[in-house]
Formats: structure tokens, sequence, C-alpha cells
């Protein structure tokens, strides 16, 4: 199986340290400008339903440094994220971006690498095109030049500025789960046996979803959705139970940071609209959008979403 974790590298003011603070630690985008900016090599491991590490990668370090285990660290990984600044000169960071593309492929070839071209908030739709077109082009060539034609690699247009950044963490994640379809199938058969409009299944440390039905993801219902776990975070942390022990795992420790255990929540929108959310294990959340006069018969929802509980739990423990 594929380890489901996932490492961040770039060059220093890329962007890393923020998309850490944003997608991990909630802070508000506006604020990473205040980010110190670090000169040496820091790590920083986030573990939840998918295991993450950021490296801060500073320009003087590379991956044939022998003072780091990097054969260790790629083969432990699923998923290289390489964090390139559109908003700047980029060649410096290709030729970064080549060299450890052809080291991590080089010990680990199973592993996918995801290009971030980031920061396009500050671009117009057709530069954010050309961008994209101009480093895909530029990194296929070199990779194909080098005989690395079978690399499996994306691209994706971010900034932490909208919902992009989180987007493409799900498509990212998505790759690393096995699962995916059988997820994918449970959700779509949810969602046609209780009406509902549109089904997220979250990872609530880091409000990236796993999985959603097949029906087309719009940004206001994903927006919307992960607003309610920021709802729900924000009440159990004020209201939830406290437990003042001290955790013995990550795990444990993710627990009592974000208390969603059985957690659940219902939210009448002037729209006509419901969304509820459902706990569904430790780290996952089941996130909906029903119509009202079909959430009338919320004890049939209730009832699929127990099945939805106890499929989910078994699909993982196989
Ligand atoms: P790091 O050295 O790779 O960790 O980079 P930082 O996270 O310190 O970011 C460097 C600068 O880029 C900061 O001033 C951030 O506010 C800015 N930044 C990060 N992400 C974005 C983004 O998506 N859009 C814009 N416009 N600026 C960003």
């Amino acid at each position: 199986m594929k380890p489901r974790k996932i490492l961040l590298m770039g060059l220093r003011r890329s962007g890393k340290s923020s998309i850490q603070k944003v997608v991990f630690h909630k802070l508000p985008p506006n604020e990473t400008l205040f980010l110190e900016s670090t000169s040496k090599l820091t790590k920083d491991h986030i573990s939840s339903f998918i295991d993450f590490s950021v490296w801060d990668f500073p320009g003087q370090v590379d991956v044939f440094d022998t003072a780091f285990d990097f054969e260790s660290i790629f083969n432990q990984v699923g998923a290289l994220v390489f964090v390139i600044d559109a908003q700047d000169d980029y060649l410096e960071a290709l030729s970064r971006l080549y060299i450890t593309i052809s080291r991590a492929v080089a010990i680990n070839p199973q592993i996918f690498i995801e290009v971030f071209i980031h920061k396009v908030d500050g671009l117009s739709d057709d530069f954010k095109i050309d961008t994209q077109r101009d480093i895909q082009q530029r990194t296929q060539d070199e990779l194909s030049d080098a005989g690395l034609e079978n690399v499996s690699l994306s691209f994706h247009l971010t900034s932490i500025f909208d919902h992009s950044i989180f987007e493409a963490f799900s498509r990212v994640i998505q790759k690393l789960i096995p699962q995916l379809p059988a997820l994918e199938n449970l959700l779509n058969i949810f969602c046609s046996n209780s009406l509902v409009e549109k089904a997220f299944l979250f990872d609530v440390y880091s409000k990236i979803y796993v999985a959603t039905d097949s029906s087309p993801v719009d940004v206001q219902s994903y927006e919307i959705c992960s607003d309610v776990i920021d709802v729900i975070l924000d009440f159990g942390s004020i209201y939830g139970t406290s437990n003042s022990s001290k955790p013995t795992d990550d795990s444990e420790a993710i627990a009592q940071r974000y208390p969603i255990d059985e957690a659940s929540s219902v939210i009448r929108l002037s729209t006509g609209l419901v969304l509820f959310l459902r706990e569904v294990n430790q780290f996952l959340a089941l996130v909906c959008i029903i119509r009202a006069e079909n959430f009338e018969k919320s004890g049939l929802v209730e009832y699929n979403v127990q099945c939805f509980q106890k499929a989910v739990q078994k699909i993982f423990q196989l």
C-alpha cells in the first residue's frame, strides 16, 4: 500500500509556511504577510487522516546533501508537493524541481510529483494559463531529455486566498487513498437514497475533502460545507467536554484539540437548504447539503448516515 504521507518542498518565499499555516493552523491568509522568513531548513509534521511533512527547503540545501537521509524520506512519502511562486521569476525554482524529481524518482519510482503553481491570485486568467503551460512544457522537456517520461507528474494552480489550495490538496490526497472508488460509490448511494444534493467526506483537521459524490463540485457548496466544520470546531472547543489529561499519541492530541467525537449539527438556511454534519470516525466527518423538504424525513437520513458510517469503517478495516 502507498504511504498516506505528503511532503511539501520548494524554494524560500514560495509560500510553504503560509500554506501550512492556512491549511492546518487556520491562520487567516492576510496574516501570512507577517510570517517570519526562515533561512535554515525547518520541518513540521502534521498527523491526521493523512500525514503531512512540510519541509522549508532553502536554496542552499539540495537533495544530494548527505547530511539528510533523503533515501528514507522519499521512500516514506506517497506524494511530493513542490511549490513554485508564479509571481516571481521561476527559472531557479524549475531547475531545483528537476533535480528534486530525478532524485525522488530514482529512490521511489512510485512517488506522485505534484507541482503547485502558487500565488496565482495576482495573475489574470490568461496569464495563469500561459504560466501553467510554460512551466508544464519546460518540465516535461527537461524530464524527457533526462529519460524520465514516465514520472507521475501533475500541475495545480493554487492560492491561499481562495479554496484552490484545499482543492489541490484534495486531489493529491485522493491519489493516495486506494479506497477512493469505494468511498465515492458509497457517497453516491447515500446521496440518491437520502435525496441529498451534495455530500463531502472531510478530513476535519485540515478541512481537505477526502471524497465526494460524483455530482460536480461547485465552489460555493464546498466553501459552505467547510465553513460548517469551522462552526463545529469553534463550538466544540468552547463548549465541548474538556479533557485535561496529557495525550499519549498524535491521534489523541488531535481528538483533544478538535473535539468532534459524536459531533452532529443541522443548520437551516433561509434559502431552503439544510446543511448537516455527522462525525464518521476520529478524523472524518460527513457534511451534506439537502433541500429542507427532503430533510423532513430526517429519520431516513439518519438511518442512511449510520449505514454509511458502518460501511466506511468496514472499508478501512479491510
Ligand atoms: P516560505 O519561505 O516558502 O515558507 O514562504 P512564506 O510562507 O513565508 O511566504 C512568502 C510570502 O508569500 C508571504 O509574504 C506570504 O504572504 C506570501 N504568499 C503565500 N502564499 C500566497 C498566495 O497564495 N498568494 C499571494 N499573493 N501571496 C502569498
